[in-house]
């Protein structure tokens, strides 16, 4: 299934903490590798911390009916829940709500509101009945619940993150740019090179966008709490303006949750979910996640197939064009200034593809963060480069050997993989990015148009 979902156009894999042991992760992880390099194809990985979802109990019987207007306590001592009350794995919930407030339980399917605290008992009222079952979330309308978002098993599931090489690791309910400086340091000391993704998904992490993109190298637009939390009706104007936001910021994002829902048991989409996985693509998102479609969903390769047939379409829509700012932007660095003047000659000459050797990745991404309309390929010997790049827009990590050559070999190297795998033909005008001198670490500081075969005609 794996290798028909990587063929099917899968360039990441999540891994949803939330379920299943470290020794599962390590040997999906293995096993993701190992049908990715059989089938010569980069597939990132990402490791979900499951974060402090705040969830009820468990029921004696498994699951209760609560109908509008029943009383109901949310009870921090109770064991077993029955049709009066319910256990809390959280125990300080009691101390964080007021009267009035609004929970919301699995997704908001279930609405309560607090009459009144007593100790660790939240009396509520059902306000949307409906059947409850074992363990679903809770949240607060409006935020402000005050679980810190690393819990004891998240640390430790950031020492398997990095065990397993993680390329990305999502950070679930941060609040702050603090939270994601906290997780980047566990995951580097514990040896971890991954890149640090912050799931938006409390109310509160909205006024802290800016400094939480500062602090990650990425965002999820993480539908699903988020619209719990702030209304889904809220949802897509915020998407549209964190896409825009994070890519301001040479950050990437992810698009998450319900994109194809209907396909967990149908095997074609909606209209409206097409539309929707469309439209997050025309707001410049890196990357469309699925969640129950591909984990427990009847058609998962279907569902890949018809999203990846999706984004095709919707990039080719996509007209490029240096934005207004374009010429207004401002950078120091050489190798950013490099990787500006790329996509400015790129677009201008209209030139079939850019070529990106690199180390750390950076020069495709602020490349990819450009819409030049013209795509990028990237060259690294580092194969922890090569699959953090899965996640950028426009950026195709290209397999192969580019160590030990000089400048001139390794230029002509270039050329023949890309014409190897057809990207390129002779006659094509393409921009390479490299640093000089060759084989030195330090960073991009030449551009070089070249017409594919012309180096080959030099040496008759
Ligand atoms: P989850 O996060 O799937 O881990 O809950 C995404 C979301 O909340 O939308
Ligand atoms: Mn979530």
């Amino acid at each position: 299934m794996l290798e028909k979902m990587i063929l099917a156009g899968m360039d990441v894999v999540r891994m949803n903490f939330s379920h299943g042991t470290a020794q599962d992760h390590i040997r999906r992880a293995e096993l993701v590798r190992k049908i990715a390099d059989k089938l010569g194809k980069s597939v990132g990985i990402m490791a979900d911390l499951q974060g402090p979802k705040i969830r009820i109990g468990k029921f004696e019987n498994t699951k209760i009916r609560l109908e509008r207007n029943d009383p109901f306590i949310l009870d921090a001592e109770c064991e077993l829940g029955n049709q009066e009350r319910v256990g809390l794995d959280y125990k300080t919930l009691p101390q964080d709500v007021e009267k009035g407030d609004i929970l919301l339980l699995d997704d908001g399917r279930i609405v309560l509101s607090v009459d009144s605290i007593n100790g660790p008992r939240i009396h509520c009222t059902v306000r949307h009945g409906g059947v409850l079952s074992n363990n679903k979330g809770i949240n607060r309308q409006g935020g402000g619940l005050s679980a810190p978002a690393l819990t004891e098993k998240d640390k430790e599931d950031i020492r398997t993150a990095a065990q397993l090489g993680a390329d990305y690791l999502a950070v679930s309910f941060p609040r702050n740019g603090s939270d994601i400086h906290l997780a980047r340091e566990l995951l580097r000391n514990a040896g971890g090179h991954g890149l640090l993704i912050a799931k938006i998904e409390r109310a509160e992490a909205i006024p802290a966008l800016e400094e939480i993109l500062d602090a990650s190298d990425g965002i999820m637009v993480a539908r699903g709490d988020l619209g719990v939390e702030v209304g889904d009706a809220a949802v897509p104007a915020l998407q549209k303006k964190m896409i825009k936001l994070a890519r301001d910021k040479n950050k990437l994002t992810i698009t998450a949750t319900q994109m194809m829902e209907s396909m967990i048991e149908n095997p074609i989409p909606t209209r409206a979910e097409v539309s929707d996985v469309a439209n997050a693509v025309l707001d410049g998102t890196d990357g469309v996640m699925l969640s129950a479609e591909s984990a427990a969903g009847k058609y998962p390769v279907e569902t890949i197939e018809a999203m990846s047939r999706i984004c095709v379409e919707a990039e080719k829509a996509v007209e490029a064009s240096l934005e207004r700012g374009f010429l207004n932007r401002e950078f120091t660095r050489i190798d950013q200034s490099i990787a500006m003047a790329t996509c400015f000659t790129a677009f201008h000459l209209k030139l079939k593809a850019i070529a990106s050797l690199t180390e750390s990745g950076s020069t495709p991404l602020w490349m990819s963060r450009i819409n030049s309309g013209v795509p990028i390929y990237a060259m690294t010997n580092i194969e922890n480069t090569r699959r953090k790049m899965t996640l950028y827009r426009g950026v195709y990590p290209i397999i192969g050997e580019f160590n030990g050559y000089d400048r001139d070999k390794l230029l002509e190297k270039v050329e023949e993989v890309l014409l190897e795998q057809n990207i390129i033909e002779d006659g094509d005008f393409i921009a390479l990015t490299i640093g000089e001198p060759i084989g030195q670490a330090g960073g991009t500081n030449t551009m070089k148009i070249v017409r594919v075969g012309d180096n080959r005609k030099t040496h008759i």
